[in-house]
């Protein structure tokens, strides 16, 4: 058998089900390989060490005595640490929560948890899951296990890059605008933003609120499907989830698609300032499905053109648009962090309440945070709310309006996940608008609500991985995830290893 840390989820949970590897050695090899790697790529901001022995003890005890197993007995994830956690801290890699114990589960950990997964740790990301890069941290930025010069991509970072660097089997992330799918690409993993609604949110630190959604980050698909079947459901603690009935992911990844799979092409999303290596992904992608006998079909979202700005920048109506809303939500939402309901609390000398706030507020939140609580306010004030707040939202709608008539003419959308590939840690940090662009191609989804996925379909020259994005319809993540596996079984990646990664 491969070494325990190459093996899938899927494959992992088999073999400890059948005996063959304990849920103690599964996690000891997971600890092990955290402990050589972390300090290098800092995808960790905490390890679970003894709770996570622990907790695999129980699972063995639970195997031998004959007891049912759940659906994820024994496998080692992570979980990015904006997602609550009733042990350790929760600190969404901010000051103003360095010390912050949440009192309760989120629904998706306690879901893990009666699944009998076992939480190896908290992973690094963006502050509030704010950036592209995971630069953004409080806590020291997190690398990319294919080029520890790069960035693993953000705001999940952290999750991504315990995946692709094998410090974990699997992991969460959250995606607000691109932030599983875009890391994922990044690190040659598979990241899958569900549906809004799909998954509770119930416990996971709000950033912006209408657009966020909780995923999972995987070796291959059918990790994907797996993770996505447990954590997926209605919640009566999250009034945005929604109550539809969990389809049996993975078992209908199996099935062959018994229609002709109409792949679309969106006629805006190319550009020349795209990387080169990113269209050749992409048009790569595109023969494969071609050859599958899928039917590929142009189609168009005049609403997520991309253009040229007058610095000679990508842009698009999308981007404006998201970064209205999510900021404007996010300075409500990041309200709550006033050095008395939570965290941290500004040792100066304070003559009042608000000096109390502000001094707390100043030391806590880093710059990012800060400028978008500023533009957020700003777009939300009396007399700028009509010209910015509300022109964002029917923006939104009218990017909506071009997803839904996409459908109609076709089950997916396949379109790259990002610009360009894992770029050099600095490269971005002084120009936020340029670091906004990565996201040029994942925030249409957060803001129509559709679920997408990312895939790793190769290498560049550089030996970076190469990524498309498929995007599906409300509550199709099953089509998404059909249409994922064609492309991986005919690319027969599988799993992408970096070279980082010691051999057995
Ligand atoms: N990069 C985007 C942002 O900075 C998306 C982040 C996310 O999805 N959490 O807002």
């Amino acid at each position: 058998m491969s070494k325990i840390i190459e093996l899938s989820a899927l494959e992992l949970r088999d073999a400890i089900a059948t005996g063959e590897v304990s849920a103690t050695e599964a996690t000891r090899s997971y600890l092990d390989a955290i402990e050589s790697l972390n300090p290098k790529i800092c995808a960790y901001n905490q390890v679970f060490t003894e709770e996570a022995l622990q907790r695999a003890e129980q699972i063995d005890k639970k195997r031998s005595a004959g007891e049912q197993l759940g659906l994820l007995a024994g496998l080692p994830l992570a979980i990015k640490d904006n997602i609550c956690t009733s042990f350790g801290l929760t600190t969404c890699s901010s000051r103003i929560l360095d010390n912050f114990r949440s009192p309760y589960d989120a629904t998706v950990v306690e879901k893990l948890i009666e699944a009998d997964a076992i939480i190896l740790g908290k992973t690094n990301m963006d502050e509030f899951a704010m950036g592209s890069s995971t630069e953004n941290s409080a806590f020291g930025i997190t690398r990319n296990p294919w080029d520890t010069s790069r960035v693993p991509g953000g705001s999940s970072g952290g999750s991504a890059a315990a995946v692709a660097g094998r410090m974990c089997v699997a992991a969460l992330g959250s995606d607000t605008g691109g932030s599983i799918r875009q890391p994922a690409a990044f690190c040659g993993v598979v990241g899958l933003k569900p549906t809004y609604g799909r998954v509770s949110r119930y416990g996971l630190v709000a950033y912006g609120s209408s657009l966020d959604q909780i995923g999972p980050i995987t070796r291959d698909v059918k990790d994907a499907a797996l993770l996505l079947e447990v954590i997926a459901g209605h919640d009566a603690r999250d009034s945005t989830s929604v109550d539809e009935p969990v389809p049996n992911y993975l078992a209908a990844l199996d099935d062959s698609i018994n229609k002709r799979l109409r792949v679309g092409i969106v006629k805006e999303f190319q550009h020349d300032s795209i990387d080169q290596e990113v269209i050749d992904a992409l048009e790569k992608a595109i023969e494969i499905f071609d050859k599958a006998g899928a039917e590929i079909i142009e189609v168009s979202l005049p609403h997520s053109r991309i253009d040229i700005d007058s610095a000679g920048r990508i842009t698009s109506y999308a981007i404006a648009c998201y970064y209205l809303i999510a900021t404007s939500e996010a300075s409500s939402n990041l309200a709550r962090y006033d050095g008395v309901h939570y965290g941290r609390r500004t040792s100066q000398k304070v003559n009042d309440i608000i000096e109390l706030y502000s001094k707390t507020r100043a030391e806590g939140f880093g710059d990012e945070v800060k400028r978008r609580i500023m533009l957020g306010t700003y777009a939300l004030s009396a007399g700028y709310y009509d010209a910015y707040y509300l022109k964002a939202l029917k923006v939104r709608r009218l990017i909506k309006n071009d997803f839904d008539a996409a459908f109609e003419k076709c089950d997916v959308l396949l379109c790259p996940t990002a610009p360009e590939l894992a770029f050099p840690i600095g490269q971005k940090t002084d120009d936020p608008l340029k670091m906004y662009l990565s996201d040029v191609f994942t925030i249409g989804a957060n803001l129509a609500g559709i679920p997408g996925i990312s895939i790793p379909v190769g290498l560049s020259k550089s030996n970076l991985p190469l990524a498309v994005q498929l995007l599906a319809n409300v509550f199709d993540e099953q089509t998404l995830l059909q249409a994922a596996r064609v492309l991986e079984q005919t690319i027969g990646l599988g799993q992408l290893k970096p070279e980082l990664i010691e051999d057995a």
